[in-house]
């Protein structure tokens, strides 16, 4: 599979990058897609005048950070922007620092292999090198992003396939058509979230700071995620994402990912569940879980602190936090492996990872 043609840009600086993205991004024509006129029931005309599309697809411009998953997708033709915005010469988004009154921040083309041999995020924020550990291979993690894993595209057996596969099989909501093979007769799309950072990044509490033409904004993870397949993050076409921000509040907590996949060596996650917690006299006085691969957005799961904090960890409680996780999870048959299955593996590892995270010591 080769590429399609694309013109390279390279900026040096952000401002720059923004330049180019208010200059080049635009919605896509449909002419210009593959796949053609499917394409114009994806874009409308909203109120404001702004041109919205419902899937994330059809736009003139891409951004590439490590490109370990755009460059493969863009091979199957799941995208054929007319321009590549190439971050890698943009050394200000590099680099972890610790903030002069607590908390850190990581600039967003900063590798996963580098938050991974972080001694500092080792020792105040464990839970996130745990999580970015187990990306694909270490090959993947010298390219890989923690910014790109943020943005990851959501995932699905009908989707990531050539483009022969997927006209053969028919176009389905995320790119091209208009009906949903996982769940027929629906209008959603349930492609699957399947980045391990983010589920960690949710248990401390991150923020995401994203640079446009008219300044910077910063947003919690939790809200940058739709929980749609197909528009899956709040991110405008003309936005970049040039941060993560840890608070201090969430620094100290112990933290375990653990993670589903096939191939153990390398794959994406096909259930993850991260815990954080933390201890005083043997009690949980705070703890979190975040679950990932098994719905269209990684997810905080809700009333985790209510149902751990002031208590003792045994297997019964842990027991009650995995079905208390798997609840949350909503699985369909995105994947090769059976939702039931990934399912139940999101109670056994919410569970397992409960439990090591009561008995991890603490820095
Ligand atoms: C074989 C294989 C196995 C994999 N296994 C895993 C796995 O186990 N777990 C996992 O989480 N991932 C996995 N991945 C996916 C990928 O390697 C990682 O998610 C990686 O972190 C992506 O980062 P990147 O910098 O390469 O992103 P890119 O491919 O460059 O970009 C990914 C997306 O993010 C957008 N983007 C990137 N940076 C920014 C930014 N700063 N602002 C706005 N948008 C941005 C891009 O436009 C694109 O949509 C795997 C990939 C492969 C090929
Ligand atoms: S969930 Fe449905 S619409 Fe979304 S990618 Fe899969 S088949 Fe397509």
């Amino acid at each position: 599979m080769s590429l399609p043609q694309f013109k390279l840009l390279r900026p040096k600086r952000v401002a720059q990058a923004i330049e180019y993205l208010v200059k080049y991004s635009a919605p896509q024509l449909p002419a210009q897609t593959s796949c053609g006129p499917d394409s114009r029931r994806r874009l409308s005309l909203h109120d404001s005048g702004e041109v919205q599309s419902s899937s994330t697809q059809n736009f003139t411009l891409r951004v590439v950070a490590g490109g370990t998953d755009l460059i493969p997708s863009m091979k199957q033709k799941l995208f054929e922007p007319e321009y590549v915005l190439d971050l890698r010469a943009i050394r200000e988004l590099r680099g972890i620092r610790a903030l002069a009154g607590g908390g850190v921040e990581i600039g967003a083309l900063t590798t996963l292999r580098e938050i991974e041999r972080s001694e500092f995020l080792r020792q105040h924020y464990p839970v996130l090198t745990e999580a970015a550990a187990t990306v694909a291979s270490p090959v993947l993690r010298n390219m890989g992003t923690i910014g790109g894993n943020i943005c990851l595209d959501t995932r699905c057996l009908w989707y990531n396939q050539s483009l022969t596969w997927r006209k053969s099989c028919g176009f389905c909501i995320k790119k091209d058509g208009d009906l949903c093979h996982v769940a027929p007769g629906g209008t959603k799309c349930w492609a699957v979230f399947s980045g391990d950072t983010p589920p960690a990044l949710l248990c401390l509490d991150a923020e995401l700071e994203l640079a446009s033409a008219s300044g910077a904004r910063r947003v919690a993870l939790r809200d940058f995620y739709t929980g749609l397949g197909d528009n899956y993050r709040n991110l405008q076409p003309s936005e970049l994402l040039t941060r993560v921000f840890l608070p201090a509040s969430s620094a100290g907590f112990t933290g375990v990912y653990r993670k589903l996949r096939v191939r153990g060596s390398i794959d994406y996650p096909l259930a993850g569940v991260a815990v954080v917690m933390k201890r005083s006299n043997g009690h949980i006085a705070d703890a979190r879980m975040g679950i990932t691969a098994v719905n269209p957005a990684p997810l905080l799961v809700a009333g985790a602190s209510e149902l751990l904090a002031g208590k003792m960890v045994d297997e019964c409680l842990a027991e009650a936090a995995g079905d208390m996780a798997a609840k949350m999870s909503k699985p369909l048959t995105t994947s090769a492996l059976t939702p039931e299955y990934r399912r139940e593996m999101i109670r056994v590892f919410t569970k397992r990872a409960v439990l090591a995270a009561a008995q991890a010591r603490e820095n």
